[in-house]
């Protein structure tokens, strides 16, 4: 059995609590490897490697850090497709989708490149008589980031791709489930020239969590996972006197209003719910038509699409979507259908069924349909996270728009209409984080910042863009005073205004 390791000031390192969890191959529901789980040593192992590679890199000059960036970029470029494959095979998602997952990674680090722009500070000439102001955004030190099995590509990097381009050492604890992406991340981001220690891997569960939660040398946790687990991370982060920025679970809406082109939206829906299986936080697991008539043509036209899914293995260039992740959470996301159906909500397509010829023992799971699920049920107030498209009728455009505002998550949501004057209401009032018109995932481009509201986010300030920069960076300012002229005569002894 194929044993994982940590990675630790620039080597691989095995192991040594003697505790491990099981990696699967989820087409196959083989175990293929397992990954040790650090105990609190281990982590304060990391920890001092950190602080001892700190202030060497925080030394380094913008444009350099910019540069071992842009070789890391090219790197992972060049790598694509063993990154992908990798990806697949522990997560289960479809190459193309792999490849997806890499890509948004690797944007990140574009915008990371553009450190020596982003982090320059500010400075006021004159602002007294011989005084100048200037501010400094200086880097915290080290900072680790914990995070989820969904996207092992693309979240590690929206952390340490901003993190360490602003002089930062970067601890990345990756999902359990499928760390092996997160590892081969840092060994290529040391053969772009990063110092041994800026970015190491520890892996484990909740231990590892609690260690790093619990030492004050790390000055900064970024999270994203389910919201429970947000915000433990949050309270425990904080209460150490950390910057936390923690982010949660989701049920993202998509209102389908009567003027919207139903086809688009068909387009749309099929690969916004059924992507990846649904195991995405900016997913639509929940459409909105608004009137019954817009209900049930939507439904006529869902209904034999999702009946046609083709589910497959991760490298068949057809599927739409491959297994789901383990088998505990297939068994979750089963449990949510029977509760659907014992909860009233009409199930049009069911996806219980399905089998993988051939591959019976893989976490496979059709695509299901839902109609009428009404906001009380709660398979309409929890995530899911699975192939599973749910639908709330509403009666108009207020309906409508209540919905998504009053769920207790509010990271993403969509509009399809064609009427601009509804769109832009919409945009202004509905209470979630990141909106869409006529975009089912607006998930923003990197160069501005990603983060929902309510419980689905927990801290003040979002993921990269101008966002990262402020979270991995503080700010100093100085007044600095050159007088001519000597020494001033007297001492001030009440507070001063520049007049
Ligand atoms: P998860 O919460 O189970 O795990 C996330 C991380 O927390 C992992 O590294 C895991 O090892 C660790 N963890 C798990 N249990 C823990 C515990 N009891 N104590 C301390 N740490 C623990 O999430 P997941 O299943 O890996 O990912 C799916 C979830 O992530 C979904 O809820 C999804 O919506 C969410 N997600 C959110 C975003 C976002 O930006 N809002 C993005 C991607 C995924």
């Amino acid at each position: 059995m194929k044993e994982l390791h940590h990675f630790l000031n620039g080597a691989p390192v095995k192991g040594t609590s003697g505790r491990f969890g099981d990696v699967f191959n989820p087409a196959t529901g083989e175990v293929q490897a397992k990954v040790p789980f650090a105990s609190r040593a281990e982590i304060r192992r990391a920890v001092e490697n950190a602080l001892e590679a700190f202030p060497k890199w925080a030394a380094v000059n913008p444009q350099r850090r910019a540069r071992v960036m842009f070789n890391f970029k090219s790197l992972v470029e060049a790598h694509m497709d063993e990154l992908a494959a990798l990806l697949s095979a522990e997560h289960g998602k479809v190459l193309a989708d792999s490849r997806g997952d890499v890509l948004r990674g690797i944007e990140v680090i574009e915008f990371a490149c553009g450190i020596p722009h982003l982090q320059k500070g500010e400075y006021t000439e004159g602002a007294g008589p011989g005084i100048d102001i200037y501010s400094m955004r200086q880097p915290l030190g080290v900072v680790a980031g914990i995070t989820p099995f969904n996207f092992p590509a693309m979240i590690p990097m929206w952390m340490f791709g901003v993190a360490i381009a602003c002089g930062n050492c970067f601890i990345n604890k990756p999902s359990e489930k499928d760390p092996s992406v997160p590892l081969r991340l840092s060994e290529l981001f040391l053969e772009a020239g990063g110092p041994p220690g800026v970015l190491q891997v520890v892996n484990g569960d909740k231990e590892a969590v609690d260690a790093i939660l619990d030492d004050t040398d790390i000055k900064a946790v970024s999270f994203v996972g389910s919201s429970a687990i947000a915000e433990y991370v949050y309270t425990r982060g904080t209460a150490h006197g950390k910057r936390v920025q923690a982010m949660g679970g989701a049920k993202n809406h998509a209102i389908v209003m009567p003027d919207a082109d139903l086809d688009q939206v068909v387009n749309e829906l099929m690969g916004a719910g059924y992507g990846s299986g649904g195991e995405r936080c900016m997913a639509i697991p929940v459409a909105v038509p608004v009137t019954d008539k817009i209900a049930d043509a939507l439904i006529a036209r869902l209904k034999p699409r999702v009946e046609a899914l083709k589910i497959g293995l991760p490298n068949d260039p057809d599927a739409a979507y491959g297994p789901l992740v383990t088998a505990a959470h297939r068994r979750k996301v089963m449990d949510y259908i029977d509760l659907g159906v014992q909860e009233g909500a009409d199930l049009v397509v069911d996806g219980r069924g399905f089998k993988m010829q051939g591959y019976e023992n893989g976490f496979y799971l059709g695509g299901s349909l839902f109609d009428r699920v009404t906001p009380e049920m709660t398979t309409c107030k929890e995530e899911i996270f699975g192939p599973v498209l749910q639908i709330v009728r509403a009666h108009d455009f207020e309906e409508a728009i209540t919905l998504p505002s009053k769920h207790q998550y509010g990271n993403g949501v969509a509009i399809f209409t064609r009427d601009g004057d509804a769109a832009r209401e919409f945009a202004a009032r509905v209470q979630v984080g990141m909106v869409g018109i006529n975009v089912p995932i607006p998930v923003p481009l990197a160069y501005h910042s990603f983060g929902g509201w309510k419980r689905s986010a927990f801290g003040d300030v979002n993921q990269h863009g101008p966002e990262g920069v402020r979270f991995y960076t503080k700010i100093k300012t100085v007044t600095a005073r050159w007088p001519k002229g000597g020494v001033r005569e007297n001492p001030d002894f009440v507070i001063q205004t520049m007049k």
